[in-house]
């Protein structure tokens, strides 16, 4: 098994799922750094943006002065989005009446509750193409964004119904779905392999 002891990796705790993030990295050996001051995003090598609710994160990034030094640090270090996290990610909110003001490090547009009010939440066994193989990956939506437009750059991984439900940019990771609730480490090992164990001038996908 790959030894994840030399990473620091920061969660964003601010409000949300953030315990189970910490928990499953210190799972697989990792230090962990609760974000929650700008000066703590030096101390880590990547970064998870939980879910939660986006309007909530969204005020309060600004409330800890956080907005810019998130924009940052994501120009240069990996990140993966979960849920609200895929929301601060993207670049545009359609039909955005909460106001949330994104991050726009990916390019990628959502809905906010995409997959339908009525049906708040729901588990699937999702395939997902994972470092070259298919994997089936333990996916909980939960009021879950719906992903609308991406951008050429942009890579699905996942897709549900048709649309794509796990996308990489460069160093940057989102997800739709939840798969912290789970003890299933797959596709954080999956997120730390492409981002800290690609050797320099590989191709990421
Ligand atoms: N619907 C929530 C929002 O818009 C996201 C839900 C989640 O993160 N599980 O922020």
């Amino acid at each position: 098994m790959t030894d994840y002891k030399d990473l620091n990796i920061g969660v964003l705790a601010l409000q949300g799922d953030f315990e189970r993030h910490q928990h499953q990295l210190f799972a697989l050996g990792a230090d962990v750094t609760l974000i929650r001051l700008a000066a703590e995003l030096r101390q880590v090598d990547g970064l998870i943006i939980p879910g939660g609710e986006s309007t909530t994160i969204d005020k309060l990034l600004d409330r800890f002065a956080l907005r810019e030094p998130l924009i940052d640090f994501g120009r240069k270090k990996p990140i993966w989005g979960t849920c609200a996290g895929m929301i601060m990610l993207s670049k545009k909110i359609d039909d955005n009446l909460s106001g949330v003001t994104p991050l726009g490090l990916m390019d990628i547009d959502v809905v906010r509750n995409g997959y339908g009010r009525q049906v708040f939440s729901f588990h699937t066994d999702l395939r997902a193409e994972l470092n070259g193989g298919m994997t089936t990956l333990k996916a909980d939506f939960i009021r879950a964004p719906r992903i609308t437009r991406h951008g050429d750059k942009v890579n699905t991984i996942a897709v549900y119904r048709g649309d794509p439900v796990l996308v990489v940019e460069r160093h940057l990771m989102a997800s739709s779905f939840h798969t912290e609730l789970e003890e299933d480490t797959t596709l954080l090992r999956y997120f730390l392999d492409r981002s800290f164990r690609v050797e320099p001038g590989q191709a990421q996908r």
